[in-house]
């Protein structure tokens, strides 16, 4: 018998950005394409005692079924890592544990998206979220960004042209933009929240990984000075950048009646995320060392960020435009076509393979109206010198 497929599957494709993976087996690449942190800057023995400490002292809760909720202690301890930065007034009922942020993503577009409802995203974004949300129906559409992250005005503009179930951003340092979104603007989404009574998702999975000053207050954080906003606005956190990725523990923060919707579908995808990564991620953020391990990253990934930037201007001048980040993973680039050269991404990625380099062409990431001179680099995964013999693979790309 044929397999006959959900039509809900006709909306998403595999992604463009897949089929360049396959090329980075060849020897010798130096990859900027992936969003992966550096394994080298895990915390392994801090993570080793963790895991053994779960298992001396809660064996039982740390092996066994446990709550959709999540695991009480971790619930508290990551309450209270919320608190430190600003955000007041949460506890540990007011969040749950989701396996990465990932599928904090997965349940709101599950309890919140009916087919054919708009959301709003920036263009570009995290191009999962674009999927996710797309399997599930909705119309997704772009809002510009810039520099200072998304332009308010246009984004109130789409509000009220397309009355959109709920707008998702990517306020600090966004993944691909690196941008980061001005206090002044973040005010204004709140406000503009509440003057439509649209809902907004927060996904902050780069906020910790700052280079100089701490970036503004989150949108969960400034909530508290809008009022009305916080009963609109859902918060989406991850230990993946800081920690762990394959811990797989990210948190969901959202107003109680749609917080509770989340944990049912939660029961009836993965029941609760993995008791033993719980109960390792919360003695390892009560063991202290969490200060510590984000000053290592914050300084090795900001080191990186200043010789990318540095490598760029020097080795391709006026052929590409890019604002240097102040914190995540990612510079976001443009290819400007000065000088005669190329302005398309696309065949810029191929011929950087050639060279021996690799990174993602940026038009995927955007719902709508693709823009097919930008590119994402990560710097995240290579070290200076790798980074500054990268960037002279693309000046020879693009020659
Ligand atoms: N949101 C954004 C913007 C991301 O870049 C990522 C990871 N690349 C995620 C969510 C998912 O991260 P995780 O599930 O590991 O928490």
């Amino acid at each position: 018998m044929p397999l006959s497929f959900a039509s809900r599957l006709d909306k998403v494709e595999t992604s463009a950005i897949r089929e360049l993976f396959k090329l980075l087996g060849k020897p010798g690449i130096i990859s900027f394409a992936g969003g992966f942190p550096d394994a080298a800057m895990f915390d392994v023995q801090g993570l080793r005692e963790a895991s053994q400490q779960a298992l001396a002292e809660q064996p039982g809760a740390a092996l066994q079924y446990g709550a959709t909720e999540g695991f009480d202690p971790l619930r508290e301890e990551l309450a209270a890592f919320m608190r430190a930065k600003g955000v007041a007034g949460v506890d540990a009922q007011g969040l749950i544990v989701t396996t990465g942020s990932q599928q904090a993503l997965d349940l709101l577009g599950k309890t919140l998206v009916d087919p054919g409802d708009r959301v709003i995203v920036e263009g570009p974004t995290f191009l999962a979220t674009i999927q996710c949300f797309r399997l599930y129906g909705a119309d997704v559409v772009s809002a510009p960004i810039d520099g200072d992250g998304v332009q308010v005005d246009r984004l109130e503009q789409l509000v009220i042209e397309q009355r959109p179930k709920f707008i998702y951003l990517i306020p600090t340092f966004g993944n691909p933009s690196g941008a980061l979104l001005s206090l002044e603007r973040r005010r204004r989404v709140l406000e503009l929240a509440v003057k439509h009574q649209v809902a907004v998702v927060e996904d902050d999975p780069y906020g910790d990984l700052y280079f100089g000053a701490a970036p503004p207050p989150s949108l969960l954080a400034l909530s508290s000075e809008v009022p009305g906003s916080r009963e609109l606005l859902a918060h989406c956190g991850s230990l993946s950048k800081v920690l762990s990725p394959g811990l797989r523990v990210g948190w969901l923060v959202a107003p109680p009646e749609l917080l509770s919707r989340a944990t049912m579908c939660k029961q009836f995808s993965d029941a609760h995320t993995s008791t033993f990564a719980q109960a390792t991620a919360a003695q390892y953020l009560r063991s202290g060392r969490m200060p510590a391990t984000l000053a290592t990253v914050r300084q090795v990934y900001a080191r990186r960020a200043a010789a990318m930037g540095a490598a760029l201007q020097r080795e391709l001048g006026d052929a590409i435009s890019f604002t240097q980040p102040q914190g995540g993973l990612f510079f976001w680039a443009r290819l400007t076509g000065a000088g005669g050269r190329l302005r398309d991404a696309g065949e810029f990625a191929r011929r950087a393979v050639e060279q021996g380099v690799a990174f993602v062409p940026g038009a995927p990431f955007f719902a709508t109206e693709p823009d097919q001179s930008s590119f994402r680099l990560s710097f995240a995964t290579a070290d200076e010198d790798k980074i500054e013999e990268g960037v002279r693979r693309l000046a020879r790309a693009l020659d």
